[in-house]
């Protein structure tokens, strides 16, 4: 079967079934009692487009999706590895400026590779320690979701970009936010955690399936970003598709009993999958998924 019929999750389930994969369903994977590693390829066409993003940004953005997922594990990212694939005609200060982008997050490149390639690739690993990883399997009923901060404004910015919008959420888009401090402070007690990278909807469904409970959120509690309903309007679509199921946020989604400082958007109940209610009543999603496709 070709891998486009098959798609990511499968070709995922089948290595899973057949042994030669474990433990894959977290964030990042840990390999000894309180070490964490996670990796993160980009390619050039597929995940960025060198006209709407410049080498600093993604070099940031490269490390900033692998320290979300260290984040999502609360983690302390300790080091980063990077390889790159690169066309022999790129110019070596572009180089520089995507390393420059990549020290900008803060945490120091330890090693990696270069090759020539066709296209520009970028593959950082990021390693880091947590003393409790909260994974994905254990919220349970009663448990309260909240997210670190609003929603949409990745999406927002892709909009800008797409449409040659000018708007400072372009900058959400291509420098995601550092979870690190408020992963941490939830992964002492949550009891599942992951960043939210393809949507509340999307992620939200995934700790429904590892938890087996049914996971509820209210949409007037869902935190929307500046600016982004502006945007929406503009561009005619819902809202609640930037917010819910475009993903790029990388803010943090924990299911806890004890919401703290953070938003709450929703609760764990009995059952399964994950539920989406607009003034109490069920909210068909089909008006806003479409996005994704
Ligand atoms: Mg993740």
């Amino acid at each position: 079967m070709r891998l486009s019929e098959l798609g990511e999750f499968g070709l995922l389930g089948e290595l899973a079934r057949r042994g030669l994969v474990q433990r894959i369903e977290n964030d990042a994977a840990r390999f000894a009692p309180d070490f964490v590693v996670t990796q993160d390829a980009l390619v050039e066409g597929v995940h960025f487009r060198l006209d709407w993003t410049g080498w600093r940004d993604l070099g940031y953005k490269a490390a900033a999706v692998n320290i979300s997922d260290l984040a999502a594990s609360g983690a302390e990212p300790e080091a980063l590895i990077v390889s790159l694939g690169l066309p022999r005609e790129t110019e070596a200060d572009d180089v520089i400026e995507l390393y420059e982008g990549i020290a900008e997050a803060g945490v120091p490149v330890l090693g990696g590779d270069t090759t020539s390639a066709d296209r520009l690739y970028l593959s950082v690993t990021a390693l880091g320690r947590a003393s409790r990883v909260p994974g994905r399997e254990g919220a349970r009923p009663g448990d309260l979701l909240v997210v670190t901060d609003p929603l949409g404004a990745s999406a927002a910015g892709f909009h800008c970009l797409k449409e040659g919008i000018k708007s400072s959420l372009v900058r959400s888009h291509l420098r995601p936010p550092l979870r690190v401090v408020e992963g941490k402070e939830l992964a002492g007690t949550a009891h599942a955690m992951l960043d939210i990278s393809d949507g509340l909807a999307s992620d939200a469904q995934r700790i429904a399936e590892r938890s087996h409970c049914r996971l509820v959120i209210e949409l007037e509690r869902v935190p929307i970003a500046d600016g982004v309903a502006e945007i929406a309007e503009r561009v005619h679509d819902d809202v609640y598709s930037l917010a819910c199921a475009f993903g790029e946020d990388y803010e943090l989604l924990a299911a806890v009993l004890e919401p703290g400082r953070f938003t709450v958007v929703g609760r764990c109940e009995e059952g399964e999958g994950v539920v989406f209610l607009r003034d109490g009543e069920p909210v068909e999603r089909s008006g806003w998924d479409h996005f994704r496709d």
